[in-house]
């Protein structure tokens, strides 16, 4: 990803352009500096403090994403990111200095946001919580009606067969 199109390329994929994501470039910024770039076994985990506009940002720098189970969101209301290292569980967390707006507009402190250092921006904390576990992939088992396979948790059990819920409604339906 070239440098000077990120900012434009996260606006793409985000939909607009905000403080939030300007905010969030730079922990990405920093995290990648300070962990990697986050593929294989380097791969990074993310706990967001926030949910604010969704992370995008988050999700289009550093690969963790919501659906792929390393980025867990903690709504807080904080804006604070903790950054894992999977392959040795190293971690930092970013929380963002208080009183950076100082009565700026939206457009100038998003653009104040986008000129400074990370550094400028977060106080660079140890987690306070340890490495999430990896997202559990859970069993499949097999429908003994229709033969589908399904997550354990949601079939059902008559009778020693194994029945996910829609063949299980039809064996014995609800009042
Ligand atoms: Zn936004
Ligand atoms: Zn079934």
């Amino acid at each position: 990803m070239g440098k000077d199109n990120t900012y434009d390329d996260v606006v793409a994929f985000h939909g607009h352009s905000c403080p939030g994501l300007a905010i969030e470039i730079k922990a990405s910024e920093l995290a990648l500096r300070e962990l990697g770039e986050g593929d294989g076994d380097e791969e990074l985990v993310c706990v967001s403090e926030t949910d604010m506009c969704g992370v995008d940002g988050i999700q289009y720098m550093t690969n963790c994403t919501i659906g792929k189970g390393n980025l867990i969101l903690r709504d807080y209301g904080k804006m604070a990111f903790t950054f894992f290292r999977r392959v040795d569980g190293k971690g930092i967390r970013l929380v963002l200095k208080d009183d950076l707006k100082r009565g700026m507009e939206r457009d100038a402190y998003r653009d104040y946001l986008l000129k400074s250092s990370p550094e400028e921006l977060f106080d660079v904390k140890e987690p306070n919580e340890p490495l999430p576990a990896r997202a559990y992939r859970e069993a499949s088992v097999r429908c003994s009606r229709c033969g589908e396979g399904t997550m354990e948790t949601l079939t059902r059990n008559l009778d020693g067969q194994v029945y996910c819920l829609p063949c299980f409604r039809e064996i014995r339906p609800q009042r």
